[in-house]
């Protein structure tokens, strides 16, 4: 047997790939973020782009994802995983990247990402960085330096992986560039059959049951209304619900509010919260702290309420507007009402 300590042959290791993490037959956003993240590292490296998708009938899945970009999929398909179980999934991935060696490996830092990876790297015998917001090649190298918030969001490490492949990083939801649709995009789709036996499979899912906290899509939400210290009280996110909810918007918060007890953590945004990047976000009484901005800086369009003229958010905010939330939001409200 192999000794697994010993460092490998760097040289040995090529291509670029990604996890295409779906859920009921249902691509991730996050997903199509790592082939945007993945695309530009690969041709960076001038190397190739290969997307890894496991489930059972999802060959509507394969196809878009050379429509995302990828110059291969590696495609295997098999009941046993049409839901995900650490022990096949992590079986199956590592035989392939024991067998085609590819030099970069992107998850999406999601909770089956958060498992599958570690499990992953441990049994190829390689590092992981999770929950990575900055990817950058040193090409001279030919090293991934995966940039993560370290100590509480203190400081931003920059870990690299010199000495085995392939370098693996979780990558947090909502960071990267989605890569762009291309219907003529043409790529391959090997499909494969693994040797999966129920016996490989430790864990047996019976059922799923849904969490009664419900889960707050942000990171998927086109809009959000977002509440900062400005709302005074808690009862001040109600007018933010009633401002989402004509919208069909998701709810958003500063940590000074969920630190307050005023709404759960679930809803924060920034660098210790969710990285979110909406068409619209619209920031209330939100003073625009650098810790939130990490966190919905990238948003195509800003909006930001607050009665202090000189507060930072309005420095990245497209549109401004100064004044008490308490005024504002009730006539946009009251003006949705009449659209
Ligand atoms: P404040 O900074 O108190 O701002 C309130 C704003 O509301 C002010 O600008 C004020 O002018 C305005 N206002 C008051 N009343 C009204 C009114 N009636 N109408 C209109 N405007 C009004 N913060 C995050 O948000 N997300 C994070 O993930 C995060 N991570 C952090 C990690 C670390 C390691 C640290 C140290 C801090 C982190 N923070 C984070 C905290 C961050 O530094 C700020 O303290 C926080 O974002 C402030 O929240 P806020 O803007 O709601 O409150």
């Amino acid at each position: 047997m192999a000794d697994k300590n010993a460092v490998v042959n760097v040289d040995e290791y090529r291509g670029v790939w990604t996890f295409a993490e779906q859920r009921d037959g249902n691509l991730l956003n996050v997903a199509i973020e790592l082939l945007g993240e993945g695309r530009k590292i690969a041709d960076e490296l001038n190397t190739e782009l290969t997307a890894v998708l496991l489930g059972k009938n999802v060959d509507d899945i394969a196809e878009k994802l050379i429509k995302y970009g990828a110059d291969k999929v590696l495609y295997v398909e098999d009941d046993l995983l049409s839901t995900y179980t650490t022990d096949a999934y992590s079986k199956v991935i590592y035989e392939l990247v024991e067998e085609r060696k590819p030099e970069i490996f992107l998850i999406g830092a999601t909770n089956i990402g958060r498992d599958l990876g570690p499990r992953l790297s441990a049994r190829i015998h390689t590092g992981l960085t999770a929950d990575c917001t900055r990817l950058n090649v040193d090409l001279e190298n030919r090293r991934l330096m995966m940039t993560r918030p370290a100590f509480g969001g203190n400081l931003m490490a920059t870990i690299v992986c010199p000495n085995y492949r392939p370098q693996m990083s979780t990558v947090r939801p909502g960071v990267m560039e989605k890569a762009k649709y291309n219907e003529n995009h043409k790529g391959i789709i090997e499909k494969i059959h693994p040797y999966l036996k129920e016996e490989d499979i430790k864990a047996k899912v019976i059922e799923f049951v849904k969490s009664s906290k419900a889960e707050v899509p942000l990171e998927e939400a086109p809009i959000i209304v977002s509440g900062g210290r400005g709302l005074g009280t808690p009862e001040g996110f109600k007018l933010i619900e009633k401002l989402a909810k004509k919208l069909g918007a998701e709810v958003g918060a500063s940590r000074a509010t969920v630190d307050a007890g005023w709404i759960e953590q679930a809803h924060q945004v920034g660098q210790t919260g969710k990285t979110v990047r909406p068409k619209l976000y619209i920031a209330c009484g939100i003073s625009g702290a650098i810790q939130h901005l990490a966190g919905m800086q990238e948003s195509d369009c800003i909006v930001a309420i607050n009665k202090n003229p000189d507060a930072p958010i309005f420095k990245i905010a497209d549109y401004g507007i100064v004044g008490d939330i308490y005024e504002i939001l009730p006539e946009l409200i009251d003006a949705l009402d009449h659209v």
